[in-house]
């Protein structure tokens, strides 16, 4: 497939643009192959890509029951960061976003990766206290992260409501420059070409329904379009993980299933150029402007577990008022659409990228709401483990074994109870 280019917009423009190529193969599945990965969202498209880049497996499905990127890597708010605290996620992040860095050129696709800044505010000396400690952590790991006062941060975004009055007066923030948004319909499509263009059959419309084993080692997979065998299967469905985990005899695992929503406004002028959040504590709200110019922004979890990718009323009331005490003036704009996202809630808000107990099964999940930013290194970690059959690096504290042994990593988790993350 050829290459896109500033010429081949040129030739294509002065043509009528009518010979561009289609951007994968719609494939039909075969028979068998080395490698299936579960699941066409970004996760695991990323890592069908990076088992035939990086290991030069070629011969993989990626396997999607609808049209890929329509779960929540199509559904996200796309903040990407690697401000993050405890070893096993600090690296596992920080390796994601330097591999965002480059990803547009990597995968010869805009995936329109902008380093708008992360800004994290804080109302309380306790709070400031608790994320100086944070951004030590990452700066004594190599990661850039700096403290804002009030004045600092009024000079960046002038529009937050810094009234002594309100509610929740700010005091500060902490900032990562590195830190922004992408496109998250891009970061699927560029992944699906790139990975398409290594050999990799991208097979939509196809619904794994069970597996199939022969004396404790995993075969293949049953779907509604046959049979396919494969020596190993990975499975990357984020929402749909313990549904399918049920199926393939792996046990309870410590995830829950939870709807998270997402905001989008009417267009409007720049007005915000960084990604502002607040967190746990007095609520939890995030926005950052598209380049459309949509105000896109989400807050908590809906209080209950299911599988509707629709919200409820509650949750909407919650972001929309925690928009307004935060930025007043977006009590003027109108809100366009709403929708959810079926979260992977671990319990420890960490995920797992890793072999299972049952042989030539290895399972990707517990990504929270947290899975887009690492859908570089997550498909990268998973690739590896899969081909090496052993975690790498970046990845070794990311398995189940830490709920065996009791060494969980709690990143903003809260244990049974991970509506309240
Ligand atoms: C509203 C919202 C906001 C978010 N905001 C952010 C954010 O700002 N930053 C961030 O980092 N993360 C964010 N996230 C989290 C992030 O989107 C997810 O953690 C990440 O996308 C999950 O990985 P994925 O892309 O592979 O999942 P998905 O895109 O959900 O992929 C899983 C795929 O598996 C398929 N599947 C399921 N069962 C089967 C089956 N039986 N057979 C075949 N296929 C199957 C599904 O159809 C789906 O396409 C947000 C999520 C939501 C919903």
């Amino acid at each position: 497939m050829s290459r896109y280019s500033a010429w081949q917009i040129v030739k294509q423009g002065l043509t009528g643009n009518k010979s561009w190529e289609p951007a994968w193969r719609d494939a039909s599945p075969k028979s068998s192959y080395d490698v299936i990965i579960i699941g066409g969202g970004g996760h695991g498209l990323a890592t069908a890509y990076y088992l035939a880049k990086n290991h030069g497996i070629t011969n993989v499905a990626v396997i999607e029951k609808g049209w890929i990127g329509g779960g929540n890597a199509g559904r996200n708010t796309t903040i990407v960061r690697s401000n993050y605290f405890m070893e096993g996620n600090t690296e596992f992040y920080e390796h994601s976003l330097k591999l965002w860095e480059n990803l547009s050129q990597e995968l010869n696709y805009n995936v329109m990766f902008s380093q708008r800044g992360h800004l994290n505010l804080f109302f309380t000396p306790g709070q400031r206290d608790a994320m100086i400690r944070k951004y030590n952590i990452m700066r004594l790991n190599g990661i850039d992260g700096e403290l804002l006062d009030r004045d600092q941060l009024m000079s960046k975004v002038p529009h937050l409501n810094y009234s002594q009055e309100a509610r929740l007066p700010i005091l500060g923030a902490l900032y990562q420059g590195r830190a922004g948004t992408a496109r998250h319909d891009a970061v699927n499509w560029g992944y699906a070409r790139a990975a398409s263009n290594l050999g990799v059959d991208i097979i939509q419309n196809c619904e794994v329904t069970g597996f199939i084993s022969n004396g404790g080692q995993l075969v293949g997979v049953e779907t509604s379009r046959g049979e396919i065998r494969a020596e190993k299967v990975g499975m990357a469905v984020a929402g749909s993980t313990s549904l399918l985990a049920h199926k393939a005899g792996l046990g309870r695992l410590p995830i829950e299933s939870h709807k998270l929503q997402a905001f989008v406004s009417e267009p409007i002028k720049p007005f915000l150029d960084s990604v502002v959040v607040y967190g746990v504590g007095h609520g939890h709200f995030y926005i950052s402007q598209s380049d459309k110019g949509g105000m896109v922004f989400g807050g908590n979890l809906d209080g209950y577990n299911s599988y509707a990718q629709k919200g409820n009323l509650p949750l909407y009331t919650d972001v929309a008022s925690c928009a307004m005490n935060m930025m007043p003036a977006l009590g003027r704009v109108k809100l366009l659409r709403q929708w959810a996202g079926i979260m992977d809630m671990s319990m420890d808000g960490s995920p797992f990228i890793t072999k299972t107990d049952i042989n030539g099964l290895y399972l990707n999940a517990g990504w929270c709401y947290g899975g887009f930013k690492a859908t570089p290194a997550s498909g990268w970690c998973f690739a590896h483990t899969i081909a090496h059959d052993a975690p790498h690096d970046v990845n070794k504290l990311l398995t189940l074994d830490r709920y065996k042994t009791g060494h969980m990593l709690d990143e903003s988790g809260h244990g049974p109870y991970p509506k309240s993350h």
